[in-house]
């Protein structure tokens, strides 16, 4: 495993990250989510995402659970705020109200003193901002939280935080959006803004969610036990259905395979490598149901990409990446 800074910050995180949206708590037993979160730990693996609302809570007790009895100096531990964990109206968003509360269940479920990174999980424009920042504000001061985040914020949104975060002295240092070869809307607008600001991109669905592994083969049937399988039904399906699971993106995915194994990589990891070639990512969030694909995918850390693959990759791609910043969010 290789570490990166988190932006401007002294924090070194692993490369390639282990996050359970999904799987803990919901599409996978906890046992087989110890056996990935002990594989993620084996292959050097420090740095854990999760979110208060992930499987409604139970996310991060299966983690807490999960990481019982290792040194919490030695890992980074990662959450987030913003999504309803409860049907009250204020059990959702950036209030002081709800952050603090929020704040106080994740590390009670995570059975830990603080988190390493809280993220703000959206922005939420019913609140001033200031009132979201002197909470985080607080909460950096308390020792409960050490550095903060944001995800899926805008440019623009990014700008107007890192100015308060200045003037309360919060360590600001980390976004949190979608990154993958099928995904580059952070390209245009966000990684310029965080960069100026000293912020590091923490990036979620390297695979985009499964289909970069190659396993969606267009006019096959969807394989038994995958993401698309498991989640039929939900808006999330819908979504992903809507936006990857077509002929054209799956047929595109296809021709990176000769690609993959020409640089002696797997399809999967070749996904995960390409999105570390970006400077600006400290650390790219992976997904896993099983833990040989924890196994798999993390060898990506440490890969140096050739141009001329970079090329072919976006020969191949080109007419299915979204690229759109207003997507961002
Ligand atoms: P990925 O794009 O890595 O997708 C992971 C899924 O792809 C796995 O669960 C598995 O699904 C499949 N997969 C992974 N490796 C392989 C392999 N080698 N071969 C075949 N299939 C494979 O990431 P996620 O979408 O899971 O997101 C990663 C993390 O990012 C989340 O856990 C979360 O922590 C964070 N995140 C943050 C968000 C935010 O708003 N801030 C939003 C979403 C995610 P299966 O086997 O079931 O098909």
């Amino acid at each position: 495993m290789k570490y990166r800074r988190l932006g401007k910050s002294g924090l070194l995180v692993s490369e390639v990250a282990l996050g359970n949206w999904i799987t803990h708590g919901a599409q996978v037993d906890d046992t087989t989510a110890q056996a990935c979160v002990n594989a993620a730990l084996d292959a050097g693996i420090t740095t854990f995402d999760t979110a208060d609302a992930y499987s409604e809570t139970r996310a991060e007790s299966v983690l807490g659970e999960s990481l019982k009895g290792i040194r919490r100096e030695s890992i980074e531990l990662c959450t987030k705020v913003y999504h309803p964990t409860g049907t009250g109206h204020n059990d959702r968003g950036l209030s002081r109200k709800h952050i603090m509360e929020a704040c106080h269940a994740s590390l009670r479920r995570l059975q830990t003193e603080y988190i390493d990174v809280y993220y703000a999980h959206r922005f939420d424009s019913t609140v001033s901002l200031e009132e979201t920042f002197v909470a985080f504000s607080d909460l950096v001061r308390q020792g409960k939280v050490l550095y903060i985040g944001v995800s899926e914020w805008t440019a623009e949104q990014i700008k107007l935080g890192a100015a308060l975060a200045r003037e309360l002295r919060v360590p600001f240092v980390a976004s949190q959006p979608q990154y993958s070869m099928l995904w580059r809307v952070i390209e245009a607008e966000v990684i310029p803004a965080c960069e100026r600001e000293g912020i590091g991109q923490v990036v979620w669905s390297p695979l985009a969610q499964g289909i970069l592994s190659g396993k969606y083969v267009p006019d096959k049937p969807i394989p038994e036990g995958s993401r698309a399988s498991t989640t039929a039904g939900s808006l999330f399906f819908e979504r992903l259905a809507g936006q990857w699971l077509r002929k054209e993106v799956l047929q595109a995915v296809e021709r990176l395979g000769p690609i993959a194994q020409e640089s002696g990589l797997t399809l999967p990891q070749l996904a995960v490598a390409w999105v570390l070639q970006n400077s600006q990512v400290s650390s790219v969030i992976i997904g896993a149901s099983k833990p040989e694909q924890v196994k798999e995918n993390v060898k990506a850390a440490g890969v140096c990409l050739d141009p001329e693959v970079i090329r072919q990759i976006n020969s191949v791609l080109n007419d299915v990446v979204e690229f759109d910043p207003s997507k961002t969010g």
